[in-house]
């Protein structure tokens, strides 16, 4: 089987965007309309295609519809929900998009042991069963001892226990999910390599192949979650969108036990970094992104954070979200208020859990705490 570069180099979704955006510009009605006359729910690169380009504008409100009943075959009336819990906003990494970069001053802290738990008590204090644990490249403190540590401790109070950290060798994440930790997310931030290295110009962050390659190391490990994203904003949306769902089918296929979810992470203002993007995301973009991947991936996950605004939320989540956050502290210590530090990104949906429950609950959904249990891997934990 093909490894994910050669799949994105053969397709040349790895560099310029010139020749996809000429194809999507010549894609017609009729295309758009074949497509949604075929069964929903599997991926075709074609298919894919006639959905995002601009010919499929017209097509929103019959998307929509089919994005929702594709979302409700496959994972019924169900919202699963999570918080995050940044661990260090400490990084060795230059993310020219970051407030967290090297190169920022801002207020940095790390969370002990100890003071990671007694944030991760008001999560679970919250309702909540899943947890997702976010930390900068700090390689000197979010050691896999550190994590393999705090989840011993979580494993008791949360049944999903995923990380958004740096990327890591096989040995390690075999040794973090024996601990107890069963989803990886990563984001890409931008398929296309030119772009990738102007803003990725310092730190190990900056290898754009051994960042591609980290799901490759993931799920042999035993993870049975993978996240994957593009961060909206760096390059042409539509052609980040095709070079996702290609490394999704491919992870799809050949790690066929693991469950592969879409985050969508639009780029938000942030501390001291890059006031101009040039290809920033509308509200309309990304719903659009989101309901053709639904119409290619039944099985995908799709995530949903605070960073959109509750009003995009509550339409989505009657649409195609299957897992939102609720209640999000994206800076350590932010859920007791404990200690001073910068947040990574301001937030836009501020409502409390409780809120988002009632939300998801009056939109017809029923809100999902918790839908694993470790009784189901007893040779995890
Ligand atoms: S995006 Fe992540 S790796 Fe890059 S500077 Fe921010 S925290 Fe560090």
């Amino acid at each position: 089987m093909s490894d994910i570069k050669t799949i994105l180099a053969k397709k040349q979704l790895d560099g310029a965007a010139g020749k996809w955006i000429e194809r999507l510009d010549g894609v017609g009605e009729d295309d758009v309309r074949a497509a949604l006359n075929a069964p929903p729910g599997r991926y075709r690169f074609e298919r894919l295609l006639a959905l995002i380009s601009p010919a499929a504008q017209n097509f929103l409100e019959q998307m929509a519809q089919q994005a929702r009943q594709v979302t409700i075959q496959r994972f019924g009336r169900t919202i699963q929900l999570y918080a995050p819990l940044y661990v260090s906003n400490y990084c060795i990494n230059s993310c020219r998009y970051c407030g967290y970069n090297v190169q920022t001053s801002c207020d940095r802290t790390r969370l002990s042991v100890d003071e990671a738990i007694a944030e991760a008590d008001i999560i679970a204090a919250q309702g909540f069963r899943h947890i997702l644990l976010v930390s900068g490249e700090d390689p000197e403190f979010i050691t896999v001892d550190y994590l393999t540590r705090l989840a011993g401790r979580l494993k008791s109070k949360f049944s999903g226990i995923s990380v958004e950290i740096y990327p890591m060798s096989r040995s390690d994440y075999e040794k973090l999910f024996a601990a107890g930790i069963d989803g990886v997310t990563f984001y890409q931030e931008t398929y296309n390599r030119r772009l990738y290295s102007e803003y990725h110009i310092a730190g190990p962050k900056s290898d754009y192949d051994y960042r591609l390659d980290t799901h490759d190391r993931t799920a042999p490990a035993g993870m049975r979650r993978l996240g994957l994203g593009a961060l909206l904003g760096l390059g042409d949306w539509r052609v980040e969108t095709l070079a996702l769902a290609e490394h999704a089918a491919w992870l799809m296929k050949k790690y066929w036990r693991c469950q592969v979810s879409f985050s969508f992470p639009r780029l938000r203002p942030a501390n001291h970094v890059l006031p101009h993007f040039e290809q920033l995301v509308t509200d309309t973009e990304l719903v659009r992104m989101m309901l053709a991947l639904r119409l290619c991936f039944a099985d995908a996950g799709i995530v949903l954070s605070t960073r959109e605004s509750a009003s995009l939320r509550d339409n989505l989540a009657r649409l195609c979200v299957t897992r939102m956050s609720a209640g999000s502290k994206t800076s350590p210590g932010g859920y007791g208020r404990r200690v001073q530090s910068q947040e990574q990104f301001e937030i836009d949906d501020k409502r409390s859990p409780a809120e988002v429950a009632a939300m998801i609950r009056s939109s017809g959904c029923e809100c999902v705490w918790k839908d694993w249990d470790a009784a189901f891997a007893p040779d995890q934990r």
